[in-house]
């Protein structure tokens, strides 16, 4: 047996015959053409198939994993894509296969530049989807994934979305990737299928040797190759025991609103970053969105969104949430969620650079037909409330409620709010409370600015965590202010055991992914609001993180 570490990318576990994804190598001509007008023509051909094939995929798909090739079917119909293809062979003489590859190449570039990991993982689509197009000219067969047939584990050095798409997820018990990490898009679709997923496991191909099976224990991001006995048992009862807990916490506490032993209302909510996830997370047990990532809606896009098209979508939200509470986050561009339609120098330190309310500030113009398009569906009978990211000082407050008021944002019963994630706006709580109806946390940035450590950065993972003293007291102080409801949206709010202590430091709402949301209800539900707190005076007693989480997990139920 070997034992292969990578990144847990979608939780459970499975074990099957590996079935090893042998990567297709296109024999692409290099030299030059003599009819351009052929060339292009096939080129023209491609697109239109790639196209039609990724939209009838979607249409069968459900979830991200539709979103995703809807995403990829627009990137094939992409006129500036196409536009530099085929210049490039009427220009270069190329042949079409090569030029919508290096066509391709030169967006996935620019994006795997970006910081970002989430920009990083579109690049990915990109280079498949034109490496599809490519495929088609040249009349190569489709990938050999659709054609699996009894269960396996597939191995691959990395899985497309449009690959996955295919898949029976009764026939496949675990994916392993080489490439990926959690936000890449085998990842994204691996979770939206429910298959057990470890990325980002380097050597995988190499260690399969003539290997017949393969574990994939996605909870942990570990491949075992030829497990042995030992952890095929551990696996298979602790995927029974998993599947058995969620039936019954569903039963127990999922549709229903979460309250203390002794009656304090906390909302839990849903983090979405993208229409299709929000089904998911009301199927959980969601009791509201607590954290819409409006930005991530419009990442690859080369034309900012225009007020009826982000109306229609708010619609969308409100439509299947009915009186429960939508929290829009304005635009995060910026740093490192650079978007096409917004020109940015390159900065030297994106995190600290121009992102959030300071890329809103440089162009209000995006930020005013935001917050019209929030108005309007408040106005259309959605319960909505909108708050800016990264807000460090009063006076960012102040100008986001005077742009927000000017929208009719007030009459309309918008409740305002601001992210609070720099440790500044911690330490002026008071002041920006004056202003606002409610705060957000967003643990994420608020631990990587806390401890000047790059929340992207392995190596400096220990300086992240959200049970440190430094968090800890940061959430305490915020929770001081008077005159607004806290929430968290941060990643913490989805660990049981820290939402506990959030509660007891005076936080009203949680809102976390879709996949932790039962875990979350069942711990807030067991204990009564003293107890919380009793665990929240404990915790900020501790002396350090893991001091902290221990006294914390000791309390769940
Ligand atoms: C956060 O920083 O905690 C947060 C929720 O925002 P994002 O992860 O999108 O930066
Ligand atoms: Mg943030």
């Amino acid at each position: 047996m070997k034992e292969l570490a990578g990144v847990a990318a979608s939780a459970g576990s499975g074990v099957a015959p590996a079935w090893v994804q042998q990567n297709q190598e296109l024999d692409i001509p290099a030299g030059k053409i003599d009819d351009a007008g052929a060339e292009v023509a096939a080129l023209h051909a491609a697109i239109d198939d790639v196209t039609q094939e990724l939209n009838d995929k979607s249409a069968n798909a459900e979830g991200e994993l539709a979103e995703v090739l809807d995403a990829q079917a627009m990137m094939a119909a992409d006129p500036e894509l196409l536009e530099g293809a085929e210049s490039s062979i009427k220009e270069q003489s190329a042949p079409a296969a090569r030029a919508i590859i290096d066509a391709g190449e030169k967006y996935a570039s620019v994006l795997e530049a970006s910081e970002s990991e989430y920009m990083a993982a579109r690049a990915e689509d990109i280079r498949d989807v034109c490496m599809r197009i490519a495929r088609r000219v040249l009349g190569a067969p489709p990938s050999a994934v659709e054609a699996i047939s009894e269960p396996v584990v597939i191995a691959a050095a990395e899985l497309p979305p449009a690959d996955v798409a295919g898949l029976d997820p009764k026939l496949i018990a675990g994916i392993a990737t080489e490439q990926g990490s959690r936000t890449s898009h085998t990842a994204i679709v691996a979770r939206s299928l429910g298959i057990p997923a470890a990325v980002g496991v380097r050597g995988l191909l190499a260690a399969l040797g003539d290997a017949s099976l393969l574990a994939v224990d996605g909870d942990a991001g570990v491949v075992y190759v030829d497990p042995d006995d030992d952890v095929r048992h551990e696996l298979s009862s602790r995927e029974e025991a998993r599947r058995q807990r969620r039936g019954e916490l569903a039963a127990r506490v999922g549709d229903r609103a979460t309250h203390t032993t002794d009656g304090q209302r906390i909302e839990i909510a849903a983090n979405v970053g993208a229409a299709a996830e929000l089904g998911a997370a009301l199927e959980e047990g969601a009791e509201g969105v607590g954290l819409l990532r409006t930005e991530l809606l419009y990442l690859e896009r080369t034309e900012p969104p225009d007020e009826d098209e982000q109306l229609k979508l708010l619609t969308g939200f409100i439509e299947q949430l009915g009186d429960r509470r939508l929290v829009v986050r304005t635009f995060d561009f910026g740093a490192d969620k650079p978007v096409p339609f917004l020109e940015q120098d390159p900065e030297e330190n994106p995190a600290l650079g121009v992102r959030g309310i300071r890329t809103a500030r440089e162009h209000p113009e995006l930020l005013d037909t935001q917050l019209r398009a929030v108005v309007r569906a408040a106005e259309a009978g959605g319960r909505l409330a909108v708050m800016a990211p990264m807000v460090a000082t009063a006076e960012e407050a102040e100008w986001f409620v005077e742009r927000a008021e000017a929208a009719g944002a007030r009459e309309a019963g918008v409740e305002l709010g601001a992210m609070v994630e720099v440790p500044a706006a911690v330490l002026v709580a008071g002041a920006l409370a004056e202003r606002l109806d409610f705060f957000s946390i967003g643990t994420n940035d608020l631990t990587q600015y806390l401890h000047a450590a790059d929340r992207q950065q392995g190596a400096l993972a220990y300086l992240q965590d959200p049970f440190s003293p430094a968090l800890l007291a940061a959430v305490q102080k915020v929770c001081e202010a008077e005159g607004t409801w806290v929430g968290v949206c941060g990643e913490a709010a989805g660990d049981p055991a820290w939402a506990v202590v959030a509660v007891g430091l005076g936080v009203a709402e949680l809102s976390m992914g879709a996949q932790s949301i039962l875990e979350v209800k069942a711990a807030i539900t067991a204990l009564s609001l003293e107890e919380c707190r009793a665990v929240a005076a404990a915790a900020l007693r501790a002396p350090d993180a893991a001091a902290a989480r221990r006294v914390a997990t000791e309390a769940l139920p």
